[in-house]
């Protein structure tokens, strides 16, 4: 819910000065109509100029002139018609319809001006804003500016309404004015914006300086409109970047072809006809395109949909306006614009009823994008009123939507960069993320290794003696009989085997059978080279692997294993000796040999060993050539 404590600051600011402007429009307006009231002179017709700032003289022509209607007087005549009629004199400017009560009529308006006695002899200079009438100026007796073809009827009047500059060089400090002025086929005429007379730099500088102004909001806008439409359009999806893209563009080209008309400065090969004409097509899409953007911000707010029957009526409304000012002359569609925006006056009422029901469920971010809305919405309906000479305001749609489309880009940009932040952030903890957990994995990896590597170790190992275990033995004297014969090298196996142990757990138990087992595997343990393979066959039936070992070397360390264990006089008082010993047979895998198999090799082995047992114990044997 919307509270309106907590509105920010920024924005009150922003409203507050919006406001301010608009209002100081108006006052500025109306003070210049009081002043221009307020210099009824009692000399008829007489512009006195002499009091003005000469370093800074730049003024508007407005007061008295002498009006001669329907009589186009040349300035050799002036005077003479003044004498002779002594006319009432009309306050300029004004427009046809205040002063006759009619719109397509045509004139002449006379005045004097008096100037600062510095410029007689000094080039002067006059800046005409745009009129919705024909005219030519005359300072004594030479044109000093004109616009259009000044005509008696509409065959003959030919409209323009660009702005206009002229200079002329005074030989006196009185100058008599003439103005001829036609206006036929249009909605207002006569002569409604003020002359302005000054030194040229002054003149020129104000002239430039508008201009200047104007285009640079103008292109601002344009940018921004391209902008946004290059992001729908990368974007996908993004209507409403559309709609207001488009909606700033049609509103940059309509700014360039509506009052004050300077696109009669540069595309003079457009004429009035056409020039009013697109100042009206980009009018009605523009305001197609408000109301479009209105009705997508309408659903986004209230989580409604825009009435889609008066929707497709307003669109239906405006495409056929836009058919009816593309085939028809001035006159007639700005007569059925002029009534379609009576009558959607009516169609704004249930609108403007249907959104202030959902002003409740605003965000405090909907605030400036309504604000700017309505401001745009506002001004459009001022513009249109001033056109049409209800009010005395001034334009204003270029100034709001301007300040809209700032807001705006405000807004883009501070939403865009919280955007960007956001991913930054989360691209961070996501790389953090990443980091962390390729860190776990690799520790995890790790002590899944070690574990499996102690899994393989713990399965290969016989626990009391701390040799590999018959099952590791298998594999690999299947490894080693075949290396064996690809590299055609010896290949030995020594077997083993306690003497008389069960007497010896019978005596002592087993407890001490197990510490006898490990003192015998550690003093036989020593007399064997590094690559040897040691392993617990079963029972106290131990087995030696000697890969390229010949069989009288294999023979010698099987000696020097059983010269060990009777060297150590390990004590076993149930046998007559009273030590301990063991028993070995050897067999060797050599080019004289020819087992097949290392099963073969292996029970070789152990019949050697037999023998030793039967030869009294205590031996060691080998195979001497067995097959
Ligand atoms: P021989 O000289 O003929 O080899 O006589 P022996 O008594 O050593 O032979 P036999 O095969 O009859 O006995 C082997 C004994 O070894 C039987 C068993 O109790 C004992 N034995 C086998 N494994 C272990 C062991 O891990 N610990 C202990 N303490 N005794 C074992
Ligand atoms: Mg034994
Ligand atoms: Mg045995």
């Amino acid at each position: 819910m919307f509270k309106k404590a907590t509105l920010p600051r920024l924005w009150y600011i922003i409203i507050c000065i919006l406001f301010i402007m608009i209002i100081s429009q108006f006052i500025h307006m109306k003070m210049q109509t009081i002043y221009a009231e307020e210099q009824d002179s009692h000399l008829p017709a007489v512009i006195d100029l002499r009091d003005e700032n000469e370093h800074e003289f730049y003024t508007a022509l407005d007061g008295e002139w002498f009006f001669f209607e329907k009589k186009l007087i040349p300035p050799a005549e002036a005077y003479h018609y003044i004498l002779r009629d002594f006319l009432e004199t009309e306050l300029l400017p004004s427009s046809f319809k205040e002063q006759t009560g009619d719109n397509d009529t045509f004139g002449t308006y006379v005045t004097r001006v008096i100037i600062p006695d510095e410029y007689v002899g000094r080039t002067l200079a006059v800046y005409i804003p745009f009129q919705y009438s024909a005219y030519k100026l005359y300072a004594d007796q030479i044109e000093i500016a004109s616009n259009g073809t000044v005509g008696m009827n509409s065959v003959e009047h030919r409209s323009e309404m660009a702005p206009k500059m002229g200079i002329f060089v005074p030989d006196s400090n009185e100058v008599l004015f003439t103005l001829q002025v036609s206006s036929f086929g249009q909605l207002r005429g006569g002569f409604e914006n003020s002359i302005y007379i000054g030194d040229p730099v002054i003149v020129s500088q104000k002239f430039n300086f508008n201009i200047i102004w104007m285009l640079f909001v103008i292109g601002c806008i344009f940018i921004i409109g391209t902008f946004m439409l290059l992001f729908a359009w990368f974007r996908k999806n993004e209507k409403t970047f559309l709609i207001f893209g488009l909606f700033c563009i049609s509103f940059a080209i309509r700014a360039i072809f509506a009052e004050p008309f300077y696109y009669t400065l540069v595309l003079y090969q457009i004429n009035y006809s056409w020039g009013t004409r697109l100042q009206y097509l980009f009018s009605e899409a523009s305001v197609l395109l408000l109301i479009l953007l209105i009705t997508e911000w309408y659903e986004k707010l209230f989580v409604k949909k825009f009435s889609k029957r008066l929707l497709r009526f307003i669109v239906g409304g405006i495409g056929s306006l836009l058919a009816i000012t593309l085939f028809t002359e001035p006159i007639i569609f700005q007569r059925v614009y002029q009534f379609v925006l009576i009558l959607s006056l009516f169609v704004a009422i249930p609108v403007v009823l249907e959104a202030r029901n959902g002003i409740k469920g605003l965000e405090k971010k909907d605030i400036p994008n309504i604000i700017g809305l309505i401001l745009v919405s506002l001004s459009l309906l001022n513009d249109y009123m001033f056109v049409q000479g209800w009010i005395f305001t001034t334009t204003l749609s270029l100034l709001t939507v301007g300040v809209y489309v700032v807001l705006q880009i405000f807004i883009m940009s501070k939403s865009f960069a919280d955007k960007v932040q956001e991913t930054e952030q989360l691209n961070h903890s996501l790389r953090t993320l990443n980091v962390t957990l390729d860190e776990q994995v690799s520790a995890r990896t790790k002590e899944l290794k070690l574990a499996n590597e102690k899994l393989a170790h713990q399965a290969a190992i016989d626990s009391l003696t701390g040799l590999y275990n018959r099952h590791r033995f298998n594999t690999y004297i299947r490894q080693a009989f075949q290396e064996a014969l690809d590299h055609q090298a010896a290949l030995s196996i020594i077997m083993l085997d306690l003497d008389e142990f069960k007497k010896y757990n019978d005596y002592y138990g087993h407890i001490q059978g197990d510490q006898l087992l490990k003192a015998v595997i550690e003093i036989t343990s020593q007399q064997l080279p590094f690559n040897s393979l040691y392993a617990r066959y079963g029972g106290e039936e131990f087995i030696v692997v000697l890969p390229y070992m010949k069989l009288d070397e294999a023979l010698a360390t099987a000696e020097r294993m059983r010269q060990a264990v009777e060297d150590a006089q390990l004590s076993h008082m149930n046998r007559s000796c009273g030590i301990t010993t063991i028993s070995l047979g050897v067999a060797t895998l050599d080019q004289h040999t020819r087992y097949r198999n290392e099963v073969e090799l292996v029970g070789e082995a152990d019949r050697q060993l037999y023998r030793s047992k039967r030869e009294g114990r205590n031996k060691a044997y080998a195979a001497v050539d067995t097959k």
